[in-house]
């Protein structure tokens, strides 16, 4: 690996910083927080034209053709300014599964339409059991004549309620990873119901979605039946990795918000960044976060150049970033004193993305149990 960015890689990485400084300033973060469905449409047709929807879509499809490295570089950033609506459910879930999984004519029809950011995709995967194992997946679909029929619930679904496409995983036989097969249903089909569930997250909507009888084609079928754990374990690892993006940009900023913070309020007559107390907190973050780095990187590298070394590296890069995140995040909240807690300050924003990206697509201890199984510990 070269240990560097390409000079692309850095003018993407500086271009997408400022642009969502000006584009996506916390009171925007604020404003789509506080009501409507969570997805600030002007940003995201600003978002499609720079690319970013389908940075990962091949251009024959219309996207940019670019590799994980890129996409986690853009999520670096994304997480930094606490970007909200679908763009990790539609760019990075929807899209990472009809790219791996899709046969010809379904990349045809619909990367197109995600990478120009016309339709927004969403993954339905987990379920009550809340397993991320291919053991979770016991939604049942059923063949009959050239006709599935999709029939019971999926959680933690996020985003469902703007999505156009919904990529289902269902159980159509066997058990474990035999077995599972991803459908494409597109929300509006009858008997599909999207209703809101509460999350910490402020900036992703997260739902649970029924299916009630839910009857779709055999060209529903993602890929071929009974082969979908495959794409869904690989989409799962680049999620985790991207995720880990998302938390090292947020992490970044929470620390600068504390640092400038520190350098403004005084307390006993000096600033409380003069005070060796807090510096020593600062100092703490800073030093977690430069390693973590380096693991977020390697892992999006890994995942397009080093496919045996990719799951591992993947999950090495979430464990600590859900840990780090969130600790920072924690940190610079102790900084801030009391107002760091409230509504009125934005930090609760960054605070909040940590624990859901802390949690979502496997937390620390779940993908430090894999590292070791994958090391055969
Ligand atoms: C949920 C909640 C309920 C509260 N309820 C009440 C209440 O009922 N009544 C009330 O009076 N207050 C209340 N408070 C306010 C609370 O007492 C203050 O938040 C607290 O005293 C910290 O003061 P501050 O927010 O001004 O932070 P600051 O004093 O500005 O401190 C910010 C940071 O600087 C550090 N720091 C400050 N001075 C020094 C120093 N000399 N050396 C080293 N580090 C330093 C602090 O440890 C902290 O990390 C409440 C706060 C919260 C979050």
């Amino acid at each position: 690996m070269d240990f560097g960015l390409s000079q692309d890689q850095e003018l993407l990485q500086q271009s997408a910083a400022e642009f969502l400084v000006a584009e996506c300033p916390p009171t925007l973060v604020r404003e789509v927080a506080r009501g409507g469905d969570g997805y600030p449409r002007a940003l995201y047709r600003k978002m499609a034209e720079l690319g970013w929807m389908g940075l990962v879509v091949p251009e024959q499809h219309g996207g940019s053709g670019l590799g994980m490295l890129d996409l986690a570089l853009l999520c670096e950033q994304l997480g930094r300014a606490v970007v909200p609506g679908p763009f990790f459910s539609s760019a990075v879930l929807a899209t990472l599964a009809i790219l791996h999984g899709g046969a010809s004519a379904q990349r045809k029809r619909w990367l197109p339409r995600l990478a120009s950011g016309e339709a927004v995709g969403t993954l339905a995967l987990l379920e009550e059991s809340d397993r991320l194992d291919a053991a979770g997946v016991a939604m049942r679909a059923r063949k009959r004549g050239g006709t599935w029929t999709l029939s019971g619930s999926k959680l933690f679904v996020t985003d469902a309620h703007v999505a156009d496409l919904l990529v289902v995983a269902c159980r159509t036989g066997g058990r474990n990873e035999e077995g599972v097969t991803l459908f494409l249903v597109p929300r509006e089909t009858p008997g599909v119901t999207v209703l809101p569930l509460p999350s910490i997250d402020v900036t992703r909507r997260t739902t649970e979605v029924r299916f009630e009888h839910v009857e779709l084609p055999a060209d529903a079928v993602l890929g071929s039946p009974g082969r979908g754990w495959r794409t869904v374990a690989r989409v799962r690892d680049a999620a985790a990795v991207l995720l880990a993006a998302d938390s090292l940009g947020g992490a970044q900023r929470a620390l600068e918000l504390a640092v400038e913070y520190s350098k403004v309020r005084e307390q006993f007559g000096r600033v409380i960044g003069s005070f060796q107390a807090v510096k020593h907190l600062a100092a703490e973050m800073v030093s977690e976060i430069e390693p973590a780095r380096a693991l977020v990187w390697y892992a999006a590298y890994a995942a397009d150049a080093l496919p045996r070394e990719a799951p591992r590296a993947a999950s090495m890069a979430k464990a600590c970033l859900s840990d780090v995140y969130s600790r920072v995040a924690n940190r610079a909240v102790q900084i801030h004193g009391g107002i760091g807690f409230t509504w009125e300050h934005d930090l609760h924003f960054w605070f909040k993305r940590a624990k859901w990206n802390e949690l979502a697509f496997g937390d620390a201890t779940w993908h430090r149990e894999r590292v070791a199984t994958l090391a055969k510990l």
